[in-house]
């Protein structure tokens, strides 16, 4: 690590004369379309890339850093359960990409079409060549319906098929969960890492209450059909999320994934992932309502870049979040290989990381904040209920809170649906929030955790 310190200080150096601020501006004020060189260049502008914008721009200075994102608007996700069970709006989960990002940044709006590291560039897809010194990329998880044959033309021609993962789907779901009548109420979970755990299922107790508010209830069948062969990766959470499908009468299946929809017939595919009971056999079922959480990966940008590990994901180091390979280089949140769950909250408990191991790096110092796996799932169990699972990179509980936070609590919901919202707006994308190490510590003081 020293020795690569001292290369890469060498490189710095090579860098601070390369870099010239001398650009054209084909368009005024933050839109910018210019050669240019940056101090620091974040790729992509959703949650981890505006947080460390925010956290940036103002320490170095105009002009220093920029972001490349090619999306007019920001959106919240984590609000698209909420949206999907018509309890918010999918204009309540947005907000116009320039009144995120800090003033002192240019915006770049475009797409980053292929990365240099060894040079230390990134082309946009206009062929633009933006030079870094230092590059963070936080480009998000690429959402791949197409690998679902029938779609995504199915969504188009089915109002019953949805997906809270697309802006393009999630308000077609309340809609839906008001249509249905009778059949079976299909979730599904596909057999690769996906943002979000936890969404899949959220959106399957919602409508399980719905049904019954709705008094139509006992004429649907609600099933889990799930890739995986636990409903959630955490123990403590899993044996509460498995009360809850009991009371409830939730059918779960294990190990089925999605291959197929058949929008004409209101039939879906499922390939048998178990090899104890016929490894790749397929099973067609009907469906009368489906909500499909499709498989993702890594952006393709990247997995054709040299940044990535085998799983195609931005190979960084867990606990310091620097590239493995590249030291000026950072990485955060769902486009990193760190294994740990894929959320907004994770982004929290990483950026302080980036924070100050970027600094470190900036004045020639090695990384020395570590990440500890922080992440967490508002687990909506209904609309007044909800389990909070925080745990860590072990699958560790690590709950902010003195009380269980692993049963059904109306307080959970509101800190979900009311305080967490303006956390994210207010604190988080600011650069202020970094995750709840501190309340978690003031709150456990003198208890065990
Ligand atoms: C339905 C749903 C429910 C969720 N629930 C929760 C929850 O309850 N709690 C929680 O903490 N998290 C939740 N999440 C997950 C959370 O939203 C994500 O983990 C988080 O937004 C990831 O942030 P990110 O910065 O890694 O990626 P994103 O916020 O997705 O940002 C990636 C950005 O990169 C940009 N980009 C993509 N390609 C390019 C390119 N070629 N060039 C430049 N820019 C590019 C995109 O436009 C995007 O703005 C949920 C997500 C969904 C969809």
């Amino acid at each position: 690590m020293a020795a690569a310190g001292k290369l890469f200080s060498g490189r710095f150096q090579l860098l601070k004369s390369l870099n010239h601020h001398s650009s054209a501006k084909f368009s005024t004020g933050r839109h910018l379309c210019a050669q240019k060189s940056y101090e620091l260049l974040i790729v992509g502008g959703g949650t981890g890339g505006t947080v460390i914008a925010n956290k940036f721009a103002p320490k170095l200075g105009s002009g220093k850093v920029a972001v490349i994102e090619p999306s007019d608007t920001h959106y919240y996700q984590p609000m698209w359960t909420l949206v999907g069970g018509g309890i918010k709006t999918l204009e309540d989960s947005s907000r116009p990409t320039k009144n995120v990002l800090p003033k002192q940044c240019d915006w770049i709006k475009q797409k980053a079409a292929s990365f240099d590291p060894h040079k230390c560039t990134v082309t946009t897809d206009n062929g633009d060549e933006i030079k870094y010194q230092y590059l963070v990329v936080a480009m998000g998880i690429q959402l791949n319906y197409n690998k679902i044959k029938g779609l995504p033309e199915a969504f188009d021609e089915d109002p019953m098929l949805t997906s809270n993962y697309s802006t393009d789907y999630v308000t077609k779901t309340y809609k839906a969960l008001n249509e249905f009548q009778a059949g079976n109420a299909i979730f599904t979970f596909p057999n690769t890492p996906i943002k979000c755990a936890g969404a899949p299922q959220k959106i399957m107790y919602l409508a399980e209450e719905r049904f019954r508010q709705r008094g139509v209830r006992d004429k649907a069948t609600v099933m889990f059909n799930t890739s995986l062969g636990v409903i959630f990766g955490v123990k403590k959470y899993a044996d509460a999320l498995l009360k809850v499908i009991e009371k409830r009468d939730i059918k779960v299946n294990y190990k089925k994934n999605l291959i197929e929809v058949r929008p004409g017939k209101k039939e879906a595919v499922f390939e048998n992932l178990d090899s104890t009971t016929g490894l790749g056999e397929t099973q067609t079922v009907q469906y009368s309502f489906m909500h499909i959480t499709p498989p993702m990966s890594a952006p393709d940008v990247l997995r054709n870049s040299p940044l990535v590990d085998q799983s195609g994901f931005v190979n960084v180091n867990k606990n310091t979040l620097q590239h493995v390979e590249f030291s000026n280089v950072f990485g955060i949140g769902d486009c990193t290989n760190v294994p740990t769950s894929k959320t907004a909250a994770a982004i929290s408990g990483q950026c302080g990381v980036l924070r100050k191991n970027l600094w470190e790096v900036m004045q020639g110092r090695e990384p020395e904040k570590e990440y500890n796996g922080y992440t967490s799932c508002p687990l909506i169990t209904g609309y007044k209920s909800c389990i909070l699972a925080e745990f860590d990179f072990a699958g560790n509980p690590l709950e902010t809170f003195p009380i269980n936070q692993g049963v059904e609590r109306r307080s959970m919901f509101h800190m979900k649906k009311d305080v967490m919202p303006q956390m994210y707006w207010k604190f988080l994308l600011n650069g202020y929030w970094e995750g709840p190490d501190i309340p978690r510590k003031i709150m456990h003081l003198g208890l065990s955790q």
